[in-house]
């Protein structure tokens, strides 16, 4: 019965109306809850429609959908992550590791990517891939873009002066909405001028189906920051939808390969075929590709087999913490790869298993 409600209701709204001579199109989203004994007060069971509601929001608008227990439980764990995730910025509880990226031809350290760790006030570490995902819905990725950006240009500003870090390029990961105001451009400015340091050791990373959200606006700041002779660099390459028009338009310097494809090497020759396809489109282009997530000595030597400039990885290193990433620097260019294999044995773990505050796998 409710459902028939319910897509009528949806079938009705979506009718073109008409306004002042204008059409108006409208897509509704329905959250529905069941009353039974449990339900304590009209206004838990108009919270829980509410979370269905917004259930149905995003999982694509224009549709309906039933409460269920499990819903709240993920919306009540974002929530938590939302409010503690302000206190850990205040609270020192948020740091930058960096994980080398290596030329696969001369076998050294050409630069290093920033990634960012939460150890909350339990002690347990946040992994990033779950809690900026919420900083982004939130749009608190806006404040933590820019103290990441911020941080990581102050440790450039304090590596540059050492001998091994001459050529190297920090890269930092950007998510879409910090480009959405149309003035990320204007931080990067003004931060290689507040920390004095030169543009062409800076690199953004920005994922494809970020840059492909809004080709148009994206190309601009793009250009901008290019301009400055920052990097920018294409991560998670061949997971989104590339147009391959878009991508001559715009100024890159770096294809990264997803992982995904790399971790089949030596298993699926379609993976294999695919990735020698990307490293030629990058190179046909004048762009540098990188292999993300080499874990082993097969990947690798077919990695350098091809072709592929640069490769990222367990087996080269984990991400350091900033301690250790300073000794590495301070030790290159003084016998890199065994300097690397004994850092990776006396560092602490950072992937460790960590408890999760809300499952991975739920597409939240
Ligand atoms: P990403 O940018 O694709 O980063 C690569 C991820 O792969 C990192 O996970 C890194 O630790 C991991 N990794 C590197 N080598 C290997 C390997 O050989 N094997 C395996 N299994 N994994 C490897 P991490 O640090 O947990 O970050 C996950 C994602 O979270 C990142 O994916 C990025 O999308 C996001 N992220 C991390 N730090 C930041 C940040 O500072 N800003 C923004 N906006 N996003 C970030
Ligand atoms: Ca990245
Ligand atoms: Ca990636």
């Amino acid at each position: 019965g409710t459902q028939i409600v319910a897509d009528k209701a949806l079938r009705t709204l979506a009718e073109t109306m008409l306004i002042d001579h204008n059409e108006l199109h409208v897509t509704t989203s329905i959250g529905v809850t069941i009353l039974d004994q449990d339900s304590k007060s009209v206004d838990a069971v108009l919270r829980q429609a509410d979370t269905a509601m917004y259930e149905a929001k995003n999982s694509g608008r224009n549709k309906f959908q039933f409460f269920d227990p499990d819903m709240q439980k993920k919306a009540e764990e974002k929530n938590r992550i939302q409010v503690t995730l302000r206190q850990a910025m205040n609270d020192n509880q948020l740091s930058m590791h960096y994980q080398p990226k290596v030329n696969l031809e001369k076998n050294e350290v050409v630069g290093m990517e920033a990634l960012i760790r939460w150890t909350n006030a339990e002690g347990k570490s946040i992994p990033p891939d779950v809690f900026i995902p919420i900083a982004e819905e939130s749009g608190q990725i806006l404040e933590l873009g820019e103290w990441i950006f911020k941080q990581v240009c102050q440790q450039i500003n304090i590596w540059q002066d050492m001998p091994g870090f001459k050529d190297m390029v920090i890269s930092v990961n950007v998510s879409a909405l910090q480009f959405k105001s149309g003035n990320f451009h204007q931080l990067v400015k003004e931060s290689l001028s507040e920390f004095n340091i030169a543009a062409h050791q800076l690199e953004l990373e920005l994922t494809e189906t970020a840059v492909m959200s809004n080709p148009e606006l994206t190309v601009n700041e793009l250009k901008e920051i290019h301009k400055l002779g920052v990097q920018i660099s294409i991560d998670d390459f061949g997971t989104g939808y590339s147009s391959l028009n878009y991508l001559k338009r715009f100024p890159i310097d770096v294809l990264k390969i997803d992982r995904c494809f790399i971790k089949d090497i030596g298993e699926d020759i379609y993976d294999e075929e695919i990735i020698k396809v990307m490293v030629a489109i990058g190179h046909t282009m004048g762009i540098k590709v990188v292999a993300e997530g080499v874990e082993t000595q097969q990947q690798l030597d077919f990695l350098s087999d091809i072709g592929c400039d640069f490769g990222q990885g367990y087996l080269f290193s984990k991400p350091l913490n900033s301690q250790s990433s300073t000794e590495m620097v301070k030790n290159i260019p003084s016998a890199f790869s065994s300097y690397l294999i004994e850092i990776n044995q006396i560092m602490e773990n950072p992937d460790i298993k960590v408890e999760l505050l809300i499952n991975k796998n739920d597409p939240a």
